[in-house]
Parts: structure tokens; C-alpha cells; sequence
């Protein structure tokens, strides 16, 4: 019997070669759909090793990704798990890209929840020099932010607030890059960070979506023009999935409330839970309150936003905020006792201060260097596998704008009695880089730059 002629294997079968895809992006291509979907299916699946991963991650960093691509990379992680599906417009989440004491998670999700908002939330560890809500809440003993999803949606439906880190179950492909990313300088990507974003939100089944982009030195997006790119870029993505999205531009040229470091920033969240907090944290309370609005707003409970602001005010002075938060924590397991008693956290035990060099006004608090200070003394990851001291990190007593004296402390380290040398070398460092002084008078800082 005469045999069909045989095909060349390569137009039948396209086999999948990751150093092609790596070089690929590393001379500039385009990656198919499919390619995309491969790769991170891949990968999830553990045939694609990390040094892959992240030489694609670098390429992909340095070369961008065109709007088809970054489409491709949201879906392939959103798929590599399961997708929740509440169809309730009262589910509504708020995620950050990340700064440095930037901790509003902790105050507008149960002041939006004790309006009536249901708060989904999935939350990231630490990235680079910016600490993670999951890291941040684990400094109360026993919370526990691995419970399956099962769980999640019924605490959700409930008790309208939840908050757990990045499970095997939802988008596990975010989960495994963003641990790459953090330790191999390839965080500040537009398509990776929406692709990172908006895969686990997607996810989580919210159907609003409150964004804060912080722009400024200590943030991953450097100027407004580059934060408006990604706003428009998670924007279009939202709506490719009919979420109602909602982006917020705001500062990060100095770090946000008053602390910095884990156990620092929760009882920061407390005073204002308590309505104990300290003037410097006004810009907090004050950014936590209008995200919550936005929440609140997106979840059609109020008509407009000026009426969804008034209600999160009341919602936080009548102590409704703080109740909800403390049920979070009793609901996940952890221990409630330091919500009563916030002053019940371990603290590194030394303090050292640098103090101002002259009289004047405040002129520059670089936060990206004191986010680095952080994790330089145990208060965040320089590699993965880091285990994360959650008694260190910074008191900020002076902001922009703000009068200064000489001798005054401007910062305060809390740390461990081996780490003085140490700190006198980052202070050192600090006076030169980081603090500015002028005898002039200096504008504060604007809080919000726009909303969308
Ligand atoms: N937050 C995320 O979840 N992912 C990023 O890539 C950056 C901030």
C-alpha cells in the first residue's frame, strides 16, 4: 500500500523550547498566546526551573510586553488556578503596589466591611524593600493565613471579611513568580506587576476592585507618567473581566504613617483603630479612609463618594472598624488578646535615633532607602527563604513640611543589642542620602496626586 508522504515534525508538533522563549524576549519578539500559556502552565507544574523563570522575568523587565502579551500573562496565571465567582457587587477588594509603611489594608478593609462591604482579601508578602500585609498580620501569634478556599469564601459570605496569602489554589503562578521577583530585581515590570495584580484579584472573585498606585521613590513607580501607564494597564484589565475598578495615584517620596516594621505598623493600625493615634499618622488615616471610601462607593452602598466618605469616618470613630478587625483575627485563629492590648507586641529592645543636624523645615525623607534599612536589620527578605523579624524597624517622628530643631529626633530604630554597629553605619548613611533639612519653608507633601 503506497504511504502518504511523511510531514516534516515541526509542522505538525510546535515543541515548546524555554531557552527559545527566553531569547525570544530577550530580542525584543513577541511571545504567541500559546507560548505564554505553556510557559507559565509549565512552570506551575515545576517542568520550567526558577533560573529560567527568572532570566525570563529579567528579559521580560527590561524588553516590556505589548498589550496582547500582557492580556496573555493575566490569563495564563489567572487560569493556573481556580477563579471565584460570588456574583455580589458588594464584594470588593483593595490592593496596593506596595511602599514603605504602607499598611491600609489593615484599616480600610474593616472600615469598608463594617459598611456593609464583603472584603475578599488575598494578600502578598513583602516585595523587595516594601513589606506585605500577609508578613505584617503574622506578627499576631497563631493568625493563620492559609485556610482553603472553602473556608475563605464561607468567612467571606458570613462575616464579610476575609484575609489569607497567595494559596496553591489561587493563582499559584503569581505565587511561585512573585517569590522570584522579590529576590531578582524584576519587580518594577508594568505587564508583570498587572499580571501579577490582577490575576490573584480576578481570582478572589471581587467585582470591584480599589487600586493604590504609589508613585515616588520608595515605590515601584518612580513618576506619575509611568503610574499612570500602569493605572490605564490594570483599568483596561478590569474591564476586560466587567470589574468595576477604581484607581487611586498617591505619594510614597516618604513613608506612610508614623512606623515601619511589622509589629510597628499593627500597633500603629490600632491607635487608629482606637482613635489613639499620633499626628503623624494623619496621612494613614487619612488615605485608609478615602480608599475605604472607594470601596464602599464601588460596592454601590452609597450614591456618591462624598456620602461613602462620611459613612467610613463614622465607621471608624464609632469603633464599629475595630470590632471587625478583632473578629478577623478570632475568625483565623489568632490571638485577639494583641488587639485588646496593642502595646502587647514584642519590640527589638534598643532604640537609637538620628536626630536633626540643624534647625528648619523638613525637606526630604527618602523612603526607599529606609525601607532597605528595614529589611537591611531583619525586617524584611533578602532571599526567599528569609525568616522576617517582626520586633525591628522605624519610628518616623517628623514628616515633610514639618518644623525641625536641632538635637530632635527625626527617626527612631528599634533594634537588637548585637545590631548597634550596624545601625550607627546605616544612620551614617541615612544623614547623607536619605534626610533633607532646609532653612526655608517647605510645602508638605500631597497625599492623593488622582483618583479614577
Ligand atoms: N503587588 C503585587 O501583588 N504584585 C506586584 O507585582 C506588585 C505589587
Amino acid at each position: 500500500m503506497p504511504r502518504s508522504p511523511t510531514k516534516p515534525l515541526n509542522s505538525t508538533i510546535k515543541i515548546f523550547s524555554a531557552p527559545r522563549f527566553i531569547q525570544a524576549k530577550r530580542d525584543s519578539q513577541e511571545h504567541s498566546d500559546e507560548s505564554i500559556k505553556t510557559f507559565i502552565n509549565s512552570y506551575v507544574m515545576g517542568e520550567i526551573p526558577d533560573y529560567q523563570v527568572s532570566a525570563w522575568l529579567m528579559a521580560t523587565t527590561i524588553r516590556g510586553m505589548s498589550k496582547k502579551e500582557t492580556k496573555a500573562l493575566t490569563d495564563a496565571m489567572l487560569h493556573s488556578g481556580t477563579i471565584l465567582h460570588f456574583h455580589d457587587k458588594t464584594v470588593v477588594d483593595k490592593h496596593s503596589t506596595g511602599g514603605v509603611g504602607d499598611k491600609t489594608s489593615f484599616l480600610c478593609a474593616p472600615i469598608a466591611a463594617a459598611a456593609g462591604v464583603k472584603v475578599p482579601m488575598i494578600a502578598g508578602r513583602g516585595l523587595g524593600h516594601t513589606g506585605g500585609t500577609v508578613d505584617k498580620i503574622e506578627a499576631i501569634p497563631n493568625f493563620n493565613t492559609e485556610i482553603d478556599l472553602d473556608a475563605f469564601s464561607k468567612q467571606l459570605i458570613a462575616y464579610g471579611i476575609v484575609l489569607i496569602g497567595q494559596t496553591g489554589e489561587i493563582a499559584p503562578a503569581d505565587k511561585k513568580i512573585y517569590a522570584l521577583r522579590d529576590v531578582t530585581g524584576t519587580i518594577e515590570s508594568i505587564p508583570l506587576i498587572t499580571a501579577s495584580i490582577m490575576s490573584k484579584k480576578l481570582a478572589e472573585g471581587a467585582a470591584g476592585i480599589v487600586l493604590d498606585i504609589k508613585v515616588g521613590t520608595g515605590a515601584f513607580m518612580k513618576n506619575l507618567a509611568s503610574a499612570r501607564k500602569l493605572a490605564i494597564s490594570l483599568r483596561e484589565t478590569g474591564i476586560r473581566y466587567k470589574k468595576k475598578v477604581t484607581t487611586f495615584l498617591t505619594d510614597m517620596n516618604q513613608p506612610l504613617g508614623s512606623q515601619i516594621g511589622h509589629s510597628l505598623e499593627l500597633i500603629e493600625c490600632l491607635e487608629i483603630l482606637k482613635g489613639l493615634d499620633a499626628p503623624e499618622s494623619k496621612d494613614l488615616k487619612e488615605l485608609s479612609l478615602q480608599l475605604a471610601a472607594a470601596m464602599i462607593h464601588n460596592a454601590g452602598i452609597t450614591k456618591n463618594f462624598a456620602t461613602a466618605k462620611k459613612l467610613a469616618t463614622e465607621k471608624l470613630e464609632n469603633g464599629e472598624a475595630l470590632k471587625v478587625f478583632k473578629k478577623l483575627i478570632e475568625l483565623q485563629g489568632g490571638d485577639t488578646s494583641y488587639v485588646d492590648d496593642h502595646l502587647k507586641y514584642p519590640i527589638a529592645p534598643i532604640k537609637t535615633s538620628l536626630v536633626a543636624s540643624k534647625t528648619g523645615h523638613l525637606k526630604s525623607i527618602e523612603p526607599l532607602s529606609l525601607g532597605l534599612a528595614c529589611v537591611e536589620i531583619g525586617g524584611g527578605r533578602k532571599k526567599s527563604t528569609d525568616e522576617i523579624d517582626h520586633s525591628v524597624g522605624i519610628t518616623v517622628h517628623k514628616k515633610v513640611g514639618d518644623k525641625v530643631k536641632k538635637g530632635e529626633p527625626l527617626l527612631t530604630f528599634h533594634h537588637h543589642r548585637g545590631q548597634s554597629n550596624q545601625i550607627l553605619e546605616i544612620i551614617n548613611g541615612l544623614k547623607a542620602s536619605c534626610i533633607k533639612i532646609s532653612t526655608a519653608k517647605v510645602r508638605p507633601l500631597k497625599l492623593i496626586y488622582e483618583m479614577k
